[in-house]
């Protein structure tokens, strides 16, 4: 359970964020997700994380301490920035560099939208995830927002896209914050990490 979440700091580079005494988990996802909305509900709080009017407006990494164990990090999302020469893959050079360069990131929540059919951008985000061994978990998000059948459909749909190239599936958790739902289970995963690795 969350007693407490506390905003730490916005930084627009990875050597801003805070120093990495605590184990971090991360969200991303492409924009509308339902990233910010998740965020809140975890912890509780109306508005933590800015929903965000504007898509891809969050151009930030948002540090939120937790319970004073674990560091919550809203980062941007991917797929909407436009590649520059800077960027490596495409997926937004501030995110890339944090993900591969974040000693204290435990895992990296990427946020799925599982009322549409398998996106190529999250594909290929979580497919560049596998190639730099970053640990990461998936929450199909707004599950109450089509029928049951279609959520289950593009559930399927979306392990078959990913057992193409990957031999097993990754934890995964279904959440719905108009519902209430699936909270628990992510916060039980994470307390579970925070408590068997000591950053
Ligand atoms: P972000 O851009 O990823 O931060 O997404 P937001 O949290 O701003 O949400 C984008 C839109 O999806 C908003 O209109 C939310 O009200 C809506 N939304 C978020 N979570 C849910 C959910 O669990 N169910 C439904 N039906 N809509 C949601």
């Amino acid at each position: 359970m969350i007693k407490n979440a506390e905003f730490i700091k916005s930084s627009a580079k990875v050597s801003d964020c805070p120093d990495g005494k605590y184990p971090e988990f991360a969200f991303t996802g492409r924009s509308n997700v339902g990233k910010s909305s998740l965020i809140n509900f975890l912890t509780q709080r109306k508005k933590l994380a800015k929903t965000s009017a504007t898509p891809g407006k969050t151009k930030l990494i948002n540090h939120f301490l937790v319970n004073d164990s674990w560091y919550l990090v809203d980062l941007p999302g991917y797929g909407y920035a436009k590649v520059s020469k800077k960027e490596r893959s495409g997926f937004g050079a501030l995110i890339e560099k944090y993900i591969l360069e974040r000693k204290n990131l435990l895992t990296l929540f990427v946020l799925i939208d599982v009322n549409i059919p398998p996106q190529s951008s999250d594909l290929s985000f979580i497919n560049w995830l596998g190639v730099n061994a970053v640990p990461f978990s998936i929450i199909y998000t707004k599950t109450d927002k089509s029928p049951q059948k279609n959520v289950s459909q593009n559930l399927k749909r979306f392990h078959n896209e990913m057992l193409k190239t990957w031999e097993t599936l990754p934890p995964e958790f279904m959440s719905s914050v108009k519902k209430k739902a699936g909270g628990e289970e992510i916060l039980k995963y994470v307390e579970e990490l925070v408590v068997k690795k000591v950053v």
